[in-house]
């Protein structure tokens, strides 16, 4: 029986809220929150435990060896592994992915070799092997997905077939899709290949019973803090018979055998590919987060993901006009822990705000999966995802607030819940005056006899400007602003275009780097009046849309620095620096 009420209670920040509301914690994909055992059993450690591991002859020092080591044995058990010698505690999978990269690849592959990926691969399971491909001269190949989100398992047959394949290295569940892939299926295929398999398990072994040893993988890799787990612990399953054919990853204490001034001899593994000190307590809150796992069933885990999932999928998409729900329905080819959706003219940073404000935290952006989305056909999408302590309740909250959001952002009905009216002054007129730019921008005139024509992109959201300006006689005498953006960027080139236009070079020199002042803010010079763009201020609240709101200014001023350089001309990207 499946206690939603009594498993709640076990997660403290539940009881906190945001924006006035009860929090509804909807970004589990991310980062899961902890419950209160785990918490307990660090703060017990560093309390009562604590010491460095192996090397020290006292209680302590005993102690903490036994709870890491009894950490690793509880681990390698919950994922089915022959034994704990097969896990290596690495940060992240992030880490553990990089591991096998450098631990196995740059010893087993060279020029004309492959690493088959999947189109549906988050950017930690692409780099590593993009930066190996560079150091070995080895090429990395994507198996497709088809428009639902699924893999084209006749495609990966194929490029197994052609007998380059090293290693194949797939998600077991994506972080965007939910799909699930046949890993069972797939290790058999890449074995009769020659090929080894590496697994991304990031985001199954959160709600997926895990048998390593079973289902044929090489290595999988994982993140506790997705788990209940804490951040800065992950494991990396490395199958006992491959661990000869392994190089040490990093070098440095814990992992020698013995050492001299010329060389040094390696511990066993897994102890070999852990290097410094260890996350003690990292280990031994991932203990804790496995042990709640079981107490719940992961099985049981696994069925409430897929029940949520379903139920969500389903009311999204009776209730949400034009939404487009991403990747296969909740079942054997999807674990519902996920919902990815598309909501056409509403940006999903717009989305993520609104439902912020509602106390509703989900994912906005690319979720580190580029190429899935481009494959989509999407820059940015809005992703829910779901955790134990995930009810109904949040999902009917999710779709209210959808709803709301999306009404707000095609016309606002003022008074309506969450819009300006229930709002601080500051945040209250923020909004308006962003609205309302938004909703009628200036500067969408088309512009004859462009001098200047400049883009600018920021490829984390999507957000595009592209900007015309005529120059004449020392002065901006006409400006067009376009493209596609959030509120905040759409709101912004609107007001810039209003602001520059029958400016001096001058002037407008000044005006942009006064903005840019006002986003750091800088004082501003007392003489320069910015009008309704000191609201914009307010985005310093939300540095993420600091580079949303900074867009067109960048864009304006790099076109001004380039003119009268060739028409058109493309700018580059935001980047962190300008803010
Ligand atoms: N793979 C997948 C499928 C993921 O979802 C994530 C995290 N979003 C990662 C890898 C990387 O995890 P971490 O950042 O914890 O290394």
């Amino acid at each position: 029986m499946w206690n939603l009420e009594a498993i709640r209670r076990e997660f403290p920040i539940l009881g906190r809220t945001v924006a006035g509301r009860r929090l509804v914690y909807l970004d589990n994909a991310a980062t899961s929150q902890k419950p209160r055992v785990v918490l307990e059993a660090i703060r017990n450690h560093f309390e009562r435990s604590n010491a460095n591991v192996h090397r020290g002859v006292h209680r302590l020092s005993e102690e903490s060896t036994e709870a890491y080591e009894g950490a690793r044995r509880v681990i390698a058990r919950f994922l089915g592994a022959q034994g704990p010698d097969e896990l290596v505690f690495v940060r992240n999978a992030t880490e553990a992915v990089n591991l096998v990269a450098h631990a196995y690849g740059d010893r087993h592959l060279g020029p004309g070799d492959e690493v088959l990926v999947s189109e549906m691969e988050h950017h930690s399971n692409l780099v590593p092997w993009h930066l190996l491909a560079r150091r070995t001269g080895a090429r990395v190949r994507a198996v497709p997905i088809s428009d639902e989100g699924i893999l084209d398992l006749g495609a990966l047959r194929e490029a197994l077939g052609e007998g380059r394949v090293r290693l194949v290295a797939l998600t077991a569940v994506s972080n965007v899709l939910g799909t699930r892939n046949p890993i069972p299926e797939v290790a058999r295929w890449a074995h009769e290949a020659g090929a080894l398999l590496l697994v991304d398990g990031a985001q199954a072994v959160p709600h997926l019973p895990i048998r390593f040893q079973e289902s044929g993988a090489d290595f999988l890799a994982f993140s506790g803090h997705k788990a209940l787990g804490p951040m800065g612990i992950g494991g990396l399953l490395v199958r006992r018979d491959l661990h000869d054919r392994m190089d040490p990853f990093l070098g440095g204490g814990e992992m020698i055998r013995e050492v001299t001034l010329e060389g040094a001899t390696f511990a066993d593994p897994p102890h070999r590919f852990e290097a410094g000190t260890p996350d003690v307590a990292g280990a031994v809150g991932l203990r804790a987060a496995v042990e709640f796992l079981e107490t719940l069933g992961i099985e049981a885990v696994a069925d409430h993901a897929m029940r949520l999932g379903t139920y969500a999928r389903r009311r999204l998409q009776e209730e949400v006009p034009g939404i487009r729900l991403l990747g296969p329905v909740p079942g054997p080819a999807a674990t519902g822990s996920v919902v990815t959706f598309d909501l056409p003219g509403v940006h999903p940073h717009d989305i993520a705000q609104g439902l912020d404000r509602r106390g509703i935290a989900v994912r906005a952006g690319h979720h580190c999966c580029q190429p899935l989305h481009r494959r989509l056909g999407l820059v940015a999408t809005t992703r829910a995802s779901f955790h134990v302590f995930n009810g109904e309740d949040d999902v009917d909250a999710l779709v209210e607030a959808l709803v709301e959001v999306r009404r707000e952002m095609t016309a606002p009905a003022a008074g309506a819940p969450g819009t300006a009216r229930d709002a601080e002054p500051a945040d209250a007129l923020f909004r308006e005056v962003v609205m309302d730019h938004y909703l009628h921008p200036a500067g969408r005139e088309p512009l004859e006899q462009a001098t200047v024509e400049w883009e600018g992109r920021n490829p984390l959201c999507g957000d595009h400007v592209h900007l015309r300006m005529r120059l004449e006689d020392g002065r901006i005498a006409g400006l067009q602003v376009d493209g596609e953006g959030c509120s905040i960027s759409v709101a912004s080139g609107s007001m810039m275009a209003e602001h520059l236009r029958g400016r001096t070079l001058e002037e407008a020199r000044r005006l942009l780097s006064a903005v840019r002042a006002m986003f750091r803010g800088e004082p501003l010079p007392g003489d320069l009046d910015l009008g309704d763009v000191k609201v914009l201020e307010k985005v310093r609240d939300l540095p993420v849309r600091v580079k949303c709101a900074l867009l067109a200014w960048t864009t304006a001023e790099e076109g001004l620095d380039h003119a009268g350089a060739e028409v058109p001309r493309t700018a580059g990207e935001v980047s962190d620096g300008h803010a």
